[in-house]
């Protein structure tokens, strides 16, 4: 196994940007975060970075930022935790071997940056040594598959692949910095050939063409588990809700609740199992 990862070994570059984001490299108080509210199922959250260089325009954790430039920044920052498995390497005392833990819930592990520096991967390596704990990752991004052959070594596991919807021009106007639905759908075929447990979310659901052929599209990956949710509709400082550009974007586009419903009845009737809101996320 490959013990140490770009970051793990002081081995990389620290670019200043990625794509349209400007990456800070910090010193993290802590790793795990106990998991409260819509992951209240979860013993822990681990989030490796802060903010998100996908940027989706919807994404409630920009209301966790930290300032209200960052808020209204969502998507052009990122901090990454360059001592996260210092951090994580300290629970050896005390192993999360029965602790379920949700990767990640503020940002995501799987985003380009990812790629150079390994960062997930070195913290997967860590929990797989010493803990082996129950894990769901989840992402938007293909290149979860480069962990494959981590993944495979925990007993309990899950990849969610977040697909928002089957048209790429309502993906472009929602995740323009996101990958296509296509290479999405393609990777998360690729753990499920693997025989890891996976899961498709559609979290919120975005606008869709044409529900029918979108079903068989997602069945096609060979996924037998489905999350459907909503855009929040609730505001408020403590609860988490989409942005105001999300919503326009949603009445240009004409959707609405009936037409939501309308999909999810057909989902319903195609899907092998699906789960809806906080009651889909609970774990495997
Ligand atoms: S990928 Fe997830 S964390 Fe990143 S911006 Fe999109 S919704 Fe937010």
């Amino acid at each position: 196994m490959d013990l140490f990862s770009n970051v793990a070994a002081g081995e990389y570059n620290k670019q200043a940007k990625i794509g349209q984001a400007e990456v800070e490299y910090i010193q993290s108080a802590s790793i795990l975060t106990e998991a409260k509210g819509f992951m209240s199922a979860y013993d822990y959250t681990l989030n490796p970075y802060t903010g998100c260089s996908f940027g989706c325009n919807y994404c409630y954790a920009a209301f966790f930022s930290r300032s209200s430039d960052e808020k209204d920044n969502w998507g052009y920052w990122l901090k990454v935790k360059e001592n996260a498995l210092q951090l994580l390497m300290k629970f050896r005392k005390k192993p999360l071997n029965n602790k379920t833990i949700y990767i990640s819930s503020v940002t995501d592990p799987y985003q380009p940056i990812e790629k150079n520096l390994q960062l997930t991967r070195s913290l997967l390596i860590e929990l797989l040594t010493y803990h082996k704990p129950r894990l769901v990752i989840q992402t938007r991004s293909p290149l979860v598959t480069r962990d494959i052959d981590l993944l495979k070594q925990f007993e309990v596991v899950q990849v969610n692949m977040t697909v928002t919807t089957d048209s790429e021009a309502v993906r472009k106007a929602f995740e323009p910095f996101c990958p296509s639905n296509k290479l999405r759908l393609k990777a998360i075929q690729e753990v499920t050939d693997a025989g890891i447990q996976t899961c498709i979310t559609m979290t919120p659901l975005l606008p869709v063409e044409n529900a029918l052929d979108f079903t068989s599209e997602l069945l096609h990956t060979g996924v037998k588990k489905f999350i459907v949710q909503p855009f929040h509709p609730d505001k408020g400082k403590f609860i988490a809700s989409t942005r105001e550009i999300a919503f326009e974007q949603m009445r240009l586009m004409n959707w609405n609740d009936l037409k939501y419903s309308e999909v999810v009845q057909i989902f319903k009737q195609k899907l092998p199992w699906l789960g809806e809101g906080k009651q889909g996320f609970a774990p495997i």
